[in-house]
């Protein structure tokens, strides 16, 4: 089996690449929001703020307004449209977040070190984690019946609070949960690129020992949390992760079957 997890960037064709997703078997949907969140955010009069943690990771600062806001967004009209667009094409798809029948259960950060400046501050009031643990059992009923699940962040605290948790590193986890043979991490890129500006210096293949090091010297921003999900699953036993673009005629196909993006193997 595989799970996929799409972006929620800009450009992507959610008509092309689910056409092309119900060509294959035996998987399991994650999906983000960002781009949607980003504008509606927006207009209900709390914009997006992004922080950078010390250890240089990149991460959105959800407060209680903002969190509301994620939940409109990602388990409210992406996961539906999801939802629907897969029960058109006949596919018995079923919603979930992290939250639903603790799905995905995590620790909640309460402070933030990030980094302001040269200097490093503490920010209180995030409703954000890191996922410890996936409710497979459940996984496991619904593909058992024949259902395919679609999902989302935020996750459940242990004390029950949701959390927003990356997407990429929520695929990872399910995948290895489920010891999927392949995650494919799709967004609006070709892969990872060397030159972030130039979309024909996509790497191919990202030797596995050298991960860590492309991780710190050629992935920045987002990207560096998409190759954090990519190591965690090959160190949980996922054979192959693939980082590819979600907006070609078939992005599941070409990854799957080509290769199409950057392949890292176990
Ligand atoms: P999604 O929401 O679709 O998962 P993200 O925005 O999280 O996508 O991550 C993809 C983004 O990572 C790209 O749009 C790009 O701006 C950024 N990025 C940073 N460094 C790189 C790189 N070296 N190669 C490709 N993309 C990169």
């Amino acid at each position: 089996m595989f799970v996929v997890k799409v972006g929620g960037g800009a450009g992507i064709d959610y008509e092309v690449f689910l056409n092309d997703l119900v060509r294959h078997r035996d998987y399991l949907l994650v999906h983000g929001g960002s781009h949607e969140l980003n504008m509606l955010s927006t207009r209900l009069g709390v914009p997006p703020v992004f922080v950078t943690s010390v250890s240089g990771f990149t991460s959105r600062f959800t407060d209680r307004r903002t969190l509301e806001i994620f939940n409109m967004v990602y388990a409210g009209k992406q996961n539906k449209l999801l939802v629907e667009k897969l029960q058109a094409l006949g596919v018995n798809a079923i919603g979930l977040s992290g939250l639903d029948g603790r799905l995905l259960e995590g620790r909640r950060k309460r402070a933030l070190k990030i980094r302001r400046g040269d200097k490093k501050v503490v920010l209180r009031g995030d409703y954000s984690g890191t996922i410890e643990q996936v409710n497979a059992d459940l996984l496991r009923l619904l593909l058992n019946h024949g259902y395919t699940p679609v999902i989302c962040p935020p996750a459940i605290s242990h004390e029950g609070v949701a959390i927003n948790v990356d997407g990429d590193r929520c695929a990872a986890q399910i995948a290895v949960a489920l010891q999927a043979e392949t995650l494919l991490l799709l967004s609006n890129v070709p892969g990872l690129l060397r030159d972030l500006d130039d979309e024909t210096s996509l790497i191919r293949e990202i030797p596995r020992a050298e991960l860590d090091r492309f991780m710190e010297e050629v992935a920045q921003g987002r990207m560096k949390k998409k190759l954090l999900g990519a190591k965690e699953a090959l160190d949980g036993n996922v054979a192959r992760v693939i980082i590819g673009d979600a907006r070609g005629p078939a992005p599941v196909t070409g990854a799957l079957c080509s290769g199409t993006g950057t392949v890292i193997e176990r």
